[in-house]
């Protein structure tokens, strides 16, 4: 097995509970693929690590002891995963829910999702995506209530995004349940799947507390699961505007699941700028306007990324509230830090006045690494404009 040897800062960073081994830490790597010994430069054995190029990073730290990555490896991982998940398993409001999440359950590179009776599995480097036989036997041994998976290819060079991976095949579009809310999934169309499962708690809020005789705008809605959540919670009405025309037809669909009429329901396939012209050309007014963009996209006109471009959303949502407004602010670019984000906002807000009210992070079943910032990724601020 080769060693990898490591300068103090890294050694450091290891110390300190950092898995992700970043690129620009290591120079003229000439490995790749596979399970490293790490020592420091003085030949202490610090741990072992694999490395492999994703994304983001070039491999993670696994354990400070020598380990085999076997089959008995991942059953105790997703054994100590379960367990930790015994809130979710036990309700039957909520039927989709992470069930094992990179660094957080000490194993950069995977993730598993379930949607009711099925498992998703991502696989975010070709050292996960090799070793993934072990991995599915054990997730196999662990969860025999799981009929079957599918898998998503989360990294460059492997010709498909989305396969089958075992077991019964799920129906094409299916519904799952989150706080006693239908929401429509597929499990096999690309890298997405209908719902993004991180924002749990805030799709509550929107249920509980943040929406009742509420007039909503939802941009960047993809499939509306905000403006569905936004109508269980007593919105008197929701405008969800996508740039994509599949989105249109799968916001309805999830209307439809939770049998709402959609006559106060408006769904506008439109790109986001073009929506503030014309909401102002028409003096379209709304209570709550929700914000969550991609991180990074680019379109024929331009190429829009938060840490530089966020602040523009906000200002431009402002002509678009009423009195005692209130923004929800999110973002899920692990990238930019809170207090960046904060900045952002801010830039924003310029004169106008506002008071943040709360900050909604990762739910449980995305369990962190708390020693890794980049862990904590999701940042969503409720804010008050006080016009
Ligand atoms: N808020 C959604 C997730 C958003 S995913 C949810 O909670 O489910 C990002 C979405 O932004 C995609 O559906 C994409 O089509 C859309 N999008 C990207 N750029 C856009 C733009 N300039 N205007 C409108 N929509 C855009």
């Amino acid at each position: 097995m080769n060693k990898l040897i490591v300068n103090t800062f890294i050694e450091k960073k290891i110390n300190n509970g950092i898995q992700l081994l970043d690129g620009h830490d290591f120079k003229d790597l000439s490995i790749d693929n596979q399970l490293v010994e790490v020592f420091s430069k003085t030949q202490h054995f610090l741990g072992m690590a694999y490395l492999s190029k994703q994304n983001k990073g070039i491999g993670w730290f696994l354990s400070h002891q020598k380990i085999t990555l076997d089959e008995t490896y991942f059953k105790v991982l997703f054994d100590k995963a379960k367990k930790e998940r015994s809130y979710y398993f036990q309700s039957d409001l909520t039927t989709a829910f992470r069930v094992f999440n990179q660094d957080g359950d000490n194993f950069g590179g995977l993730t598993v999702d379930l949607y009711d009776d099925y498992a998703v599995f991502s696989w975010y480097n070709l050292f996960v995506y090799q070793i993934r036989e072990q991995i599915v036997a054990a997730f196999k041994e662990i969860f025999p209530e799981i009929k079957g998976a599918y898998e998503k290819i989360r990294f460059k060079g492997i010709d498909y995004q989305s396969a089958h991976l075992y077991g019964q095949e799920a129906p094409e579009t299916f519904t799952i349940l989150e706080n006693g809310v239908s929401y429509q999934v597929f499990l096999n169309k690309g890298l997405m799947t209908g719902i993004f499962l991180d924002q749990h708690e805030v799709r509550e809020a929107l249920i509980s507390h943040l929406s009742s005789g509420k007039k909503i705008l939802n941009l960047f809605s993809y499939t509306a699961a905000f403006s569905v959540a936004a109508s269980m919670g007593g919105a008197v009405e929701t405008t969800s505007v996508d740039l994509a025309n599949r989105s249109k037809e799968m916001s309805i669909a999830h209307f439809k699941a939770n049998h709402f009429e959609l006559v106060n329901h408006r769904f506008i396939v439109m790109d986001v700028f073009d929506f503030f012209k014309y909401a102002k050309r028409h003096q379209l007014t709304y209570d709550v306007v929700i914000i969550d963009p991609p991180s990074f996209a680019k379109n024929k006109k331009k190429v829009f990324s938060v840490a530089k471009d966020y602040h523009q959303l906000i200002s431009q949502s402002l002509p678009l509230l009423n009195e005692q407004g209130l923004i929800i602010a999110s973002t899920n670019a692990a990238n930019l830090s809170l207090t960046q984000f904060k900045k952002e906002l801010e830039k924003g807000f310029g004169a106008q006045k506002h008071s943040y009210e709360t900050l909604y992070q990762l739910p449980s079943d995305f369990k962190i690494n708390k020693n890794d910032e980049r862990s904590n990724y999701l940042k969503v601020f409720t804010i008050k404009v006080n016009k």
